[in-house]
């Protein structure tokens, strides 16, 4: 029998990343379940734009900060969520130092205040953590198939180890840590230049330029709406007792890359035609979650399959994306790192 409870928790929330594209979503939901909400980013991906209908919200502060800092909040927090680090492989892979040391020194710093301020930790974690998996579906008794010296490592290895952070100090007793691994994931706020799969495809549609299918399109990747994520992330927040492991998020539902710009095309009307180019290095070749766990311990899954959950993704890109022909939507090839760490804002170092 499952003997997991889920309350509602309560009190004051901190979400670190909490104006990217999921956190903004998380933010959404801990305010309509009448939280106080600290958020936290260093907009470095987030954007002041998804939580603007937020500012004048009497239950919701927003911070600029970097969770590589040194940071002190003189509320008493109940309860922290870690989202904050680049998740799309363009993004992560132009300042991959800093991306790593976001998982690292960022996760640390945080599991630090949560342990002095007795709150509860959800740790945003990755399917990368499975790398380009050996196993299908991947469960978490998974370990995973990473390489650690490639392009994708600072991404993959840094939530890898964010996961050992939070596991040595749950099993030392000092906080109580929680680690969702979180599966491809879409829906409204994602940035047209986020650079993965459904933002590039859609975008592309509205545009009638070219759709880019890396590789032959027969890799796969499981797609989960936003909404049900949240959902998922906020129930293991507030589970009791302690799972005691990472715990999948996603949509099994799997589909072939290809099949995927196929859908997109027949839902928007476009011009676009199919192109190929090469495979980004260490692309998985294949991923779809083992939700059983997920749905034991916490009585969820996703509610929303792709093509419903497309329409408001589609209807959101076409507020944000303008008619004109802006610049090329990013990839994740390793030579194009360079190029957007030459594009990305001047920030400091850390240390
Ligand atoms: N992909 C693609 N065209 C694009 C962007 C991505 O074919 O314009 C492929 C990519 O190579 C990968 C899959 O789509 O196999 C999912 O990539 P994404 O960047 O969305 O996320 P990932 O799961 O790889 O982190």
């Amino acid at each position: 029998m499952n003997e997991h409870v889920i309350s509602s928790g309560g009190g004051t929330v901190l979400v670190a990343g909490g104006a990217g594209f999921v956190g903004s979503h998380l933010c959404d939901l801990l305010l309509a379940r009448g939280h106080r909400v600290i958020c936290l980013d260093n907009l470095q991906t987030g954007s002041r734009r998804n939580i603007e209908p937020l500012h004048n919200h009497p239950r919701f502060t927003f911070v600029k900060a970097d969770i590589c800092d040194p940071l002190a909040l003189d509320t008493r927090l109940n309860q922290i969520y870690n989202l904050a680090c680049p998740a799309s492989p363009p993004h992560y892979q132009a300042d991959p130092v800093h991306t790593m040391m976001t998982s690292v020194v960022g996760t640390g710093r945080l599991l630090a205040m949560a342990e002095a301020h007795g709150a509860r930790f959800l740790q945003a974690s990755t399917s990368e953590v499975y790398g380009d998996p050996e196993e299908h579906p991947q469960r978490e008794d998974y370990w995973g198939h990473v390489n650690c010296t490639g392009p994708r490592a600072c991404y993959d290895e840094g939530k890898r180890a964010a996961e050992t952070l939070c596991f040595d100090l749950q099993r030392a007793g000092r906080v109580d840590a929680r680690v969702a691994r979180i599966f491809n994931t879409y829906g409204p706020r994602m940035r047209p230049d986020d650079g993965r799969i459904i933002s590039n495809l859609v975008v592309q549609a509205l545009r009638n330029a070219p759709l880019t299918i890396y590789g032959t399109g027969g890799q796969t990747r499981s797609f989960c709406y936003v909404s049900d994520l949240v959902e998922g992330l906020v129930r293991l927040m507030n589970v009791s007792p302690n799972p005691e492991g990472p715990v999948n998020l996603g949509n099994p539902g799997e589909f072939p890359i290809s099949e995927l710009a196929e859908i997109v095309l027949s839902m928007v009307p476009s011009t676009s035609r199919v192109v190929h180019e090469p495979l980004p290095v260490d692309d998985p070749r294949r991923r779809r979650p083992d939700i059983a766990r997920a749905r034991h311990l916490l009585g969820w899954q996703p509610q929303v399959p792709l093509a419903e959950g497309l329409r408001p993704t589609i209807a959101w890109f076409r507020q944000v994306v303008p008619r004109t022909q802006p610049e090329p939507v990013l990839r994740a090839l390793a030579g194009d790192a360079a190029h957007l760490a030459a594009r990305a804002p001047a920030r400091k170092d850390v240390s």
